[in-house]
C-alpha cells in the first residue's frame, strides 16, 4: 500500500489496525531505536499502525523526545503524558484505554521485548486468537538475581493463584480490540495485568521469543517494585495468604493438645524438661510472630480494599496526543 492508499484505508475505518503500546519511564537512550524499529517491524506489515507511548512521570528528557517523535511522525506516534509516575502496570493500563487498534501489541520501551517478534504474533491473530502472549524462552543480559527471583515468582504465582497465568510471560503480548474493551471495564487500581488478562478467558496461545538485554540505561524496577508487583499480583488473584492464617492457627493449636499431656506425664515422672521461663518465652514469642504475620496479611489486603473504596481515577494525564 502507498501512503495515499493507506491514509484512505485509515479514514475508511478511522481507526489503525494495530496499537503498539510501550510505556515510559525514563528511557530517553531506547526511544529513538524503539521508534525506528517499530516503524521497520510495522510498515513491513503494510496496515495502519500507531504507537502509543505513554509517559509515566520521566525526569530524563524522555518526554521531549517523546514530542520531537510527534512533531516528527504525528499520523503514527501518539504520547500520553502522565502528571507523575502512576507505575508500569498503570502506564500500560493508560495505553490500552488510548490505543484504537483493533489488535493492540503491549511491549516495554527498552527494546527488551524485540519489535520483531510483532509479525509472529500477528500471525497468530490472523489464526483467529484473540490473545498471543510472548513466552521468554531465553533471557539474555540480566543478572542471575532477576532471572532466579523472576522465575521463582511466576512459580508461586502459578502455584497459589485460581486463574493459570502463563509461566515466564511478561506483558508483551497482542491482544484483540474485544479483550481490550472486556479489560478496560476492570477498574481495579492495583492491576496485575498479565493475570487480568488469563481472567478474561478468550482463546490464547504463547509463541516462544529471545528476552534481550536492555538497549540503554538500567531496570527500573529496583527491588522494592518488585515486591509491591509481587504483593499485587498475589493479593489481586489469590486468598491464599488469608488462608495461611487459618493453617497456621490449626498447626499451632493442634501441636499445644499434643502437649499438653506430654507435660503432664512428663512432670508426674519427674522429668526437667520443659522447665523454666525460656520455654515460656520461646512459645510466646512464636505465637506472637505468627499472629503479627497474620495481621500485616490481612493488612495488605484491608489496604487494597480501601484503595478500590477511595475510587480515586487510575492516573492523571498532563497531555493527551490531542493536545500535541
Ligand atoms: N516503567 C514504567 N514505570 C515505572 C517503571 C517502569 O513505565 O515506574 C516502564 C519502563 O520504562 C519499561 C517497562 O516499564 O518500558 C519495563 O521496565 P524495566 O525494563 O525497568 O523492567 P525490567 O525489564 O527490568 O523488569
Ligand atoms: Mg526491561
Amino acid at each position: 500500500m502507498n501512503n495515499g492508499d493507506k491514509i484512505a484505508h485509515m479514514n475508511a475505518k478511522n481507526h489503525p489496525t494495530f496499537s503498539v503500546v510501550a510505556p515510559v519511564y525514563n528511557e530517553r537512550e531506547s526511544l529513538p531505536e524503539l521508534y525506528r524499529r517499530v516503524k521497520a517491524v510495522m510498515e513491513s506489515l503494510g496496515e495502519p499502525w500507531e504507537l502509543v507511548l505513554v509517559d509515566d512521570g520521566s525526569t530524563d528528557g524522555s518526554t521531549e523526545v517523546m514530542r520531537q517523535l510527534r512533531e516528527q511522525d504525528p499520523e503514527h506516534v501518539r504520547p500520553v503524558i502522565f502528571a507523575r509516575n502512576f507505575g508500569h502496570q498503570i502506564a500500560v493500563t493508560a495505553g490500552m484505554d488510548f490505543a484504537r487498534g483493533d489488535a493492540v501489541i503491549l511491549m516495554d520501551a527498552d527494546l527488551q521485548d524485540p519489535p520483531e517478534v510483532i509479525p509472529k504474533l500477528v500471525e497468530k491473530w490472523r489464526e483467529g486468537y484473540q490473545v498471543v502472549y510472548a513466552v521468554r524462552a531465553e533471557r539474555e543480559g540480566e543478572t542471575w538475581f532477576k532471572k532466579a527471583t523472576a522465575a521463582l515468582f511466576y512459580r508461586l504465582i502459578y502455584r497459589i493463584t485460581d486463574v493459570k497465568i502463563p509461566l515466564d510471560t511478561g506483558d508483551f503480548r497482542l491482544m484483540d480490540r474485544r479483550v481490550v474493551e472486556v479489560l478496560k471495564k476492570m477498574p481495579e487500581h492495583h492491576r496485575f495485568i498479565r493475570g487480568l488478562v488469563s481472567w478474561v478467558g478468550f482463546r490464547q496461545i504463547g509463541v516462544p521469543y529471545k528476552r534481550a538485554p536492555r538497549f540503554a540505561g538500567e531496570t527500573k524496577y529496583p527491588l522494592r517494585k518488585m515486591i509491591k508487583f509481587a504483593l499485587d499480583a498475589i493479593t489481586g488473584f489469590s486468598y491464599f495468604p488469608l488462608q495461611l492464617a487459618t493453617y497456621l492457627g490449626f498447626a499451632s493449636a493442634g501441636l499445644a493438645i499434643i502437649a499438653i499431656p506430654v507435660v503432664v506425664i512428663l512432670r508426674l515422672t519427674g522429668s526437667q524438661a520443659f522447665y523454666g521461663q525460656a520455654t515460656t518465652l520461646i512459645a510466646v514469642l512464636f505465637l506472637g510472630g505468627v499472629q503479627l504475620i497474620s495481621l500485616g496479611i490481612l493488612g495488605e489486603y484491608v489496604g487494597r480494599l480501601y484503595d478500590e473504596a477511595k475510587g480515586r481515577p487510575l492516573y492523571v494525564v498532563a497531555e493527551a496526543p490531542e493536545d500535541q
